[in-house]
């Protein structure tokens, strides 16, 4: 396959072609934190690896390995233990990352290759820390240790990061970071014993140590996340520069717009959330998929039932076509057909112009040969089409 794959870089503002197809690829996507069943949003977030993997895969990337953390060590789920009283934290965030992974293997969404809790790397974290205090770019006071963000904005400039959002955030929050909490409440059971005394690891350095773990020098790395959490990003930004092993930002950094309920971004504590757990009683994973693809990534979603119930409406349309079609394969027979929704696909996940062409060529063709080409790309794009041929 000759096509590349071009991305848009949100740190620099410019797309990026990765010209080599036989360098390492390490996809990085900051985990949920496992507080909870995961929503619509967060599903979205995981659709964007899947699909990247995806299309990495099938234009000839040879060599690609998918890395996430999962934010295990966090207040959310010591407060909920607390409130549940019968869990644990641990116990609470175990729970949760397995519902996790179970909801999106239920979607035939890709799972990450390496999960890393960051209960699994604490030592790992703490020799991060004292790394960076080592290089003087951080220091300990009573309260815990601290990153210091005058080299953070030090960063943004050399690094040409023109991301206003990552920028406001520094801007907004500019206080030294929190790298490692002290803890001295002995109820507290949520620590561990670290040079600086009893405490846990601060909210953002887990994702750069493993970043830092499993994301070599010589790697083409590709961050994926939500665009939310701008701070946090910028956090990781900063402390990736300068870990054990690694001295560089990564070199795209894929962002999926949110998934917005009547403007509002959704989430448990506001209200408004969509488990993905409820959708899948009423929708079919397909359905959800379609609806969700139907959109750029960098489109913001406004989330409604409606549209949703017209984009399974539309899939199962989809579906009554190709079964009506006797002796159906997954063969990518037409060419020209199928070169037209790679290159949508290779121009930044355009899923949504490629869901647009697979659509119009099924519904309206009575060529087997289209009909085969559309299995051929629907199973490339995750959709489950076991049961229609
Ligand atoms: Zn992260």
């Amino acid at each position: 396959m000759t096509a590349q794959l071009k991305l848009f870089d949100n740190l620099t503002g410019i797309d990026k072609t990765i010209m080599d197809k036989s360098k390492p690829i390490k996809i990085f996507n900051c985990g949920p934190t496992v507080s909870d069943f995961i929503h619509i949003g967060h599903f979205r977030n995981a659709l964007l690896v899947d699909v990247l993997i995806r299309i990495l895969s099938e234009i000839g990337y040879k060599d690609v390995l998918y890395v996430s953390n999962v934010s295990n060590i966090s207040q959310k789920i010591y407060n909920r233990s607390l409130r549940e009283k019968d869990r644990s934290w641990s116990e609470l965030g175990m729970y949760y990352m397995y519902q996790w992974i179970k909801d999106l293997s239920v979607c035939n969404v890709i799972t990450p290759n390496i999960i890393m809790p960051d209960t699994n790397h604490v030592n790992s974290i703490i020799n991060f820390v004292q790394n960076l205090l080592n290089m003087n770019v951080a220091y300990e006071t009573q309260k815990g240790v601290y990153y210091k963000i005058k080299y953070l904005h030090d960063i943004f400039d050399k690094n040409n990061i023109k991301n206003l959002p990552l920028i406001k955030a520094i801007h907004d929050n500019n206080e030294d970071i929190l790298i490692w909490e002290k803890v001295f409440d002995s109820s507290d059971n949520m620590v561990w014993n670290s040079p600086w005394g009893n405490g846990r690891p601060g909210k953002h350095i887990p994702c750069s140590d493993v970043i830092d773990q499993y994301c070599g020098e010589d790697d083409y790395l590709i961050h994926c996340a939500g665009d939310d959490l701008y701070y946090h990003h910028s956090c990781e930004i900063s402390h990736n520069l300068i870990g054990k092993k690694n001295s560089k930002i990564a070199d795209i950094w894929v962002y999926n717009s949110l998934v917005n309920v009547e403007d509002q971004k959704m989430g448990k504590s506001l209200g408004n959330s969509v488990p993905l757990r409820e959708l899948i009683k009423r929708y079919s994973p397909e359905s959800i998929r379609w609806y969700l693809l139907s959109f750029k990534f960098s489109s913001v979603i406004k989330y409604s039932e409606k549209d949703l119930s017209k984009a399974a409406l539309e899939w199962e349309k989809i579906e009554s076509k190709i079964k009506n079609f006797k002796k159906v394969k997954r063969s990518n027979d037409n060419k020209f057909y199928y070169e037209k929704v790679i290159a949508e696909l290779s121009n930044n996940l355009n899923t949504a112009k490629a869901l647009q062409i697979i659509n119009a060529q099924t519904v309206n063709s009575i060529d087997i040969s289209v009909i085969n080409t559309s299995v051929y790309l629907l199973d490339m794009l995750g959709f489950n089409i076991e049961n229609i041929i």
